[in-house]
């Protein structure tokens, strides 16, 4: 295969491992990163997703450079995590413009192209405390409960045209945003994972590889957790 891929958030993490896992298939693939320097070996737009002139000018970019986006994964998010009653409005409205309204921003781009190709293949990159609920995070998890909404009611516009549109559910996955967490809190956590374990960011990356590959074609707004069993699908 060799598509155009944009993966927003691809210069580390989660985003890091779907673009090189993409790349290693043989598409072209371009990620956005907010600062310091780009991934080796792949095309760096450099984006904040709360703008959207930010988000036309690297779409322009990849167009230039791959050709219009066949494939996006809407990876890039945030935490600020408090308790309801300490959580500031700019505490909640920042994750949401950035977890579900920058996802809007990218997928609303992205469609142009798409839907003038009858072809796309879009990832929306949730989380299970969308679904199950987290203390402390009640912006994250509305914002995560958000894109499964948002992705499903795509799912429903754009089907006609052979985008599919899929959720994709991680549980706790090992990287800069879960090493955050103190130690006492990841040994409680992972008791109630039936794996035991947190996630790699592979994990993630193989199952993207799969909702944006031919064996996938049928599949349109599912909910799709990762999880080692810690949602059950909820
Ligand atoms: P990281 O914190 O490691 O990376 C977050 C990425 O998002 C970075 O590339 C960051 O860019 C980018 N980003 C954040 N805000 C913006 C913005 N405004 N514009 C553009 N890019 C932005 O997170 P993970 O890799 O752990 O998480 C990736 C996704 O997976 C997130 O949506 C997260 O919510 C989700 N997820 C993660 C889980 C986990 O356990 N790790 C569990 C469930 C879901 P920059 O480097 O410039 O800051």
């Amino acid at each position: 295969m060799s598509r155009s891929v944009l993966v927003t958030g691809g210069n580390r993490g989660i985003g890091l491992a779907i673009a090189r896992e993409l790349a290693a298939n043989g598409d072209k693939v371009a990620v956005t990163y907010r600062s310091g320097e780009p991934p080796e070996g792949l095309l760096g737009v450099r984006c904040d997703i709360t703008d959207s002139a930010q988000v036309d000018a690297a779409f322009k970019e990849v167009e230039e450079t791959h050709g219009p986006v066949e494939v996006l994964v809407a990876n890039a998010g945030v935490t600020k995590d408090q308790l309801l009653a300490l959580m500031s409005e700019d505490d909640f409205s920042s994750v949401l413009d950035t977890n579900l309204t920058g996802s809007f921003r990218v997928a609303k781009r992205a469609v142009r192209g798409m839907m003038r190709k009858r072809f796309g293949r879009i990832v929306l990159i949730s989380s299970v405390v969308g679904l199950l609920g987290s203390g402390g995070q009640a912006n994250y998890a509305a914002s995560k409960a958000g894109l499964v909404g948002f992705g499903r009611s795509l799912a429903r516009e754009l089907g006609s045209r052979n985008i599919t549109v899929n959720i994709v559910s991680p549980g706790f996955i090992a990287t800069d945003m879960t090493a955050a967490l103190d130690e006492d809190r990841q040994t409680e956590i992972k008791k109630n994972i039936p794996l035991g374990r947190f996630g790699g960011t592979d994990d993630i990356a193989r199952t993207v590889s799969f909702l944006t590959g031919p064996g996938a074609d049928y599949i349109t707004g599912a909910v799709i957790p990762v999880d080692g069993g810690m949602g059950m699908g909820h």
